[in-house]
């Protein structure tokens, strides 16, 4: 289990600060955000990362991303808000370029899904310890 850190700031500097519902209240050190010991509340941010992904580089819809992840499309847009005020802050990084050939997927020994053309992939950090490749066909150069 990881230790535990403030639900807004993610510091470990916090001091117990009463009771909540017979949950043990801690008060952050760093931004006095109050919080409890409780499982985070919402979608994984690996999943929010992944969602914005689909959108920004593979032009899944805002709408089709509220269905997939059973959220409304409101909260779509506050991620992809979200990750783009993130990104205004870092320099940008250029993508990892990798290249696929003969790409196939099998099932029960046939052929589903694939391409034997060379695909370019981008890899996509989701978090510090996820990644996504989103593949496309490659460019002529
Ligand atoms: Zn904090």
């Amino acid at each position: 289990m990881s230790p535990l850190s403030c639900k807004k700031c993610c510091s470990q500097s916090y001091v117990k600060s009463g009771h909540i519902r017979s949950h043990q209240r801690y008060k952050c050190k760093e931004c006095g955000c109050q919080f409890t010991a409780t499982k985070p509340r919402g979608v994984n941010p690996a999943l929010k990362s992944f969602a914005v992904v689909l959108y920004s580089h593979c032009g899944v819809s805002m709408g089709n991303l509220s269905k997939l992840f059973k959220v409304s499309t409101v909260a779509v847009l506050k991620w992809i808000r979200n990750a783009a005020a993130q990104l205004e802050d870092k320099p940008i990084k250029k993508p990892d370029i990798i290249m696929v050939d003969e790409f196939w997927h099998f099932v029960n020994g046939k052929t589903k899904f694939g391409c034997g053309e060379p695909l370019t992939g981008y890899s996509v950090p989701l978090s510090d310890t996820a990644w996504a490749i989103v593949l496309m066909p490659a460019c002529e150069n």
